[in-house]
């Protein structure tokens, strides 16, 4: 991976975001408070506006400046959740970004937004989307898969993640609030991380 596919990455990333926003909002409508398909709606314009304003020289640079942007920039929890995987993947990133490199600082990313949650594998939120994306990279990289086939591997994992957030009970985030009334709908944060994957698998696709 270098500068410019990661660049791309959040320009699909937010395309398919701005798509989706209707829907987004609507699952947070049923859950929470309405506002997750906007406020990460406008938090991608705002990214991909600071990478086109700095250029990044490098994947890790482009993470960096990401996350930072949408914590800046995003209310409601979701904005310092991303921003954190971002930054923290940011930080984490190893050169030459391979697979491998990637994968673990994916894993690292997915751990800070969980210590920054308190949120594990279960609570219904944006982990029980992105922890099993990780896991299917990390698997993919053990087992020598190429980039595009990982890629698409963690990108299925976390749709299914997100599909198998609907039955839960939500125990942590706004959603928790209503308890047992949070069950029979997918949490929105799931539903967009699973969108930030997709957006990878199609930029791997494209770059191949
Ligand atoms: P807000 O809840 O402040 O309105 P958003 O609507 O933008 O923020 O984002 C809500 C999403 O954030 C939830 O669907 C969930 O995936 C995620 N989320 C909320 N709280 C947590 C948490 N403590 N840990 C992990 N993810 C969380
Ligand atoms: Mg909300």
């Amino acid at each position: 991976m270098d500068a410019s596919l990661c660049v791309a990455w959040f320009e699909e990333a937010a395309r398919l975001v701005h798509r989706d926003r209707d829907r987004l909002t609507r699952l947070d409508a049923e859950i929470g408070d309405g506002d997750h398909g906007t406020n990460l709606d406008r938090g991608l314009t705002e990214v991909r506006k600071a990478l086109a304003e700095s250029p990044p020289g490098s994947p890790a640079e482009a993470l960096t400046i990401a996350g930072t942007t949408l914590i800046r920039r995003v209310g409601g929890a979701s904005g310092p959740l991303y921003g954190s995987v971002f930054r923290q993947m940011g930080k984490a990133l190893r050169s030459p970004v391979t697979l491998a490199a990637f994968s673990a600082a994916f894993e690292e990313g997915v751990v800070a937004v969980e210590r920054l949650g308190k949120a594990a594998l279960g609570d219904k939120t944006m982990v029980d989307a992105l922890a099993p994306a990780s896991r299917a990279l990390a698997l993919a990289v053990r087992d020598g898969v190429g980039v595009r086939e990982a890629v698409e591997q963690a990108a299925r994992a976390a749709a299914e993640g997100a599909e198998a957030t609907i039955p839960m009970r939500a125990r942590k985030g706004r959603a928790s609030y209503l308890g047992e009334r949070s069950v029979g709908h997918m949490d929105p944060g799931a539903a967009s991380s699973a969108l930030f994957m997709e957006a990878l698998a199609t930029v791997a696709r494209e770059a191949a």
